[in-house]
């Protein structure tokens, strides 16, 4: 029975990062009628940041997804609950002399780090107690004791091992014990398990079977063979997820890349739609095959397919994004998108009378909520300040020419008639006067009229807009 966990560290807010783990692990278990788990490993203190499991669990419950195991509803899912069972679990290692208490000091290990940076060789630790006696050892750690050091427990690593496994994503994965950086901290001074050891000791004890973990990870998975084998565990089988590239910066997904929105919340605030941003993620690292990009969440549990994680970096698209929450808006029922774009409108006190036609106006280009409010400036900003673009447009020698024409037309017509439908025609008409036609016709008239060169349908605007302020708006360039 396939068991797999998704095991955040509270550090955070969900980074997308993270939330690509979350959702392989759910979608495997999902698509294989499995266990989806989550734990929380706080074991590291010093990063702890308040909030942030109820963070990463709203986010990921917004995102669409559930889970079968939590510490919502199991006692001890966080690894800060469990430090009883660890202890338990490194009594024993050190009981079968498979781990031992090291006395070394923050700054004698810097020390040592100095030196071996200077002979160009790799950092590791060198035991401490090489060629001790019994009696020197104990001595040597009765002294550190008196000391005030409080000691940190190591696990022994056999330098000649190799560790291998099959990985889901790389294939045949192997590290040497001898890179492994000698034998590593499984307790920390405070009586904290590392993560590394409490990760295997979870995993075991929770009857995981399959472990998909971003590949920042890949390091650490020979450490924790080496724990799998000193207890005699059953290992689970990996998969290690590619890297995150950013396309703009083609590098690495990184949260100092302060230009990049890179946390759900930071969409969510903007007014995505959750199954866009599912649908998004689905695709960083995985594609079923085929041109189809969009796909609800339930096909995507239908399609899941470990073999399809992909070995080449996932690239990390905010534009792709943007279209793909563009495609969702666009099938969505008005009334919803309203509802969506309410709380911007609101808060920019547009929700009037006008709003549901704006959006229905904007619905088709729209690309998350919060752009509402940047698109209806035209509407309640007032005239803008005429951009590049649009000085060029209006400089063209016909472009008076078109705007006059066309307020003829406009300043004829009675308030009731002023309608999308009615306004349409005027273009046709406007060309059969003056000879002017398409772009040279219609741009004149639209920056004329909204002050930008973009926008949403023109005639249907101008109905919102009003006879008013249209008349007003096209006297005033015509002045
Ligand atoms: N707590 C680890 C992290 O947030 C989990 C790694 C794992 O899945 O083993 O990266």
């Amino acid at each position: 029975k396939i068991r797999v966990r998704y095991a955040p560290s509270p550090t955070g807010l969900l980074h997308i990062g993270n939330a690509r783990t979350a959702l392989f692990n759910y979608l495997f278990a999902r698509h294989f009628g499995g266990t989806f788990i989550i734990r929380i490993e706080d074991t590291d203190r010093k990063r702890h940041v308040e909030d942030g499991e109820r963070s990463q669990l709203d986010n990921l419950r917004w995102l669409g997804m559930d889970w079968d195991e939590s510490p919502e509803t199991h006692e001890m899912y966080r690894q800060s609950e469990r430090l009883d069972i660890y202890h338990q679990y490194i009594d024993q290692l050190l009981a079968e002399d498979k781990a031992y208490y090291s006395y070394m000091t923050q700054e004698e290990l810097e020390a040592i780090h100095e030196r071996q940076e200077a002979l160009k060789i790799a950092p590791h630790y060198e035991y401490e107690y090489k060629g001790m006696s019994d009696d020197e050892v104990k001595s040597y750690q009765e002294k550190r004791k008196s000391l005030g050091i409080i000691p940190t427990v190591r696990v022994r690593v056999n330098d000649s091992a190799v560790y291998e496994w099959d990985d889901i994503v790389k294939g045949k994965t192997s590290f040497e014990g001898s890179n492994l950086g000698g034998d590593w901290v499984i307790q920390k001074a405070d009586g904290y398990p590392t993560y590394n050891f409490a990760v295997v000791v979870d995993d075991h004890l929770m009857d995981i079977t399959h472990v998909l973990r971003g590949d920042d990870h890949i390091a650490n998975t020979p450490k924790q063979l080496g724990i799998y084998e000193a207890f005699g565990w059953k290992v689970p089988r990996f998969a290690h997820m590619t890297l995150i590239i950013n396309t703009e910066t083609g590098k690495k997904l990184s949260k100092r890349d302060t230009n990049t929105l890179q946390f759900i919340e930071d969409y969510r605030l903007k007014g995505y739609l959750p199954e866009a941003i599912f649908n998004f993620i689905a695709f960083l690292g995985w594609n079923p095959g085929g041109e189809e990009e969009i796909f609800s969440l339930d096909e995507l549990v239908k399609l899941f397919d470990p073999e399809r994680l992909s070995k080449a970096p996932a690239s990390f698209d905010q534009k792709k994004l943007d279209w793909l929450d563009g495609e969702y808006i666009k099938k969505s029922e008005l009334s919803d998108v309203v509802a969506l774009c309410k709380p911007f409108l609101e808060a920019a006190n547009r929700f009037d009378e006008h709003a549901e036609a704006l959006v229905k106006l904007y619905q088709p280009q729209l690309k998350f909520a919060e752009e509402i409010i940047q698109l209806t400036n035209f509407f309640y900003e007032g005239y803008p300040e005429l951009g590049e673009a649009e000085k060029a447009v209006m400089s063209e020698e016909t472009a008076m020419i078109a705007v006059k024409s066309f307020y003829k037309h406009i300043s004829v017509m009675s308030e009731v008639d002023f309608k999308a439908d009615n306004i349409m025609p005027l273009f046709k008409e406007v060309q059969n006067e003056t000879g002017i036609k398409g772009k040279l016709l219609w741009m004149p008239i639209r920056v004329a009229t909204t002050g930008y060169t973009h926008g949403p349908q023109l005639h249907e605007a101008l109905e919102i807009l009003g006879r008013d302020e249209v008349i007003k708006r096209l006297e005033n360039t015509l002045k």
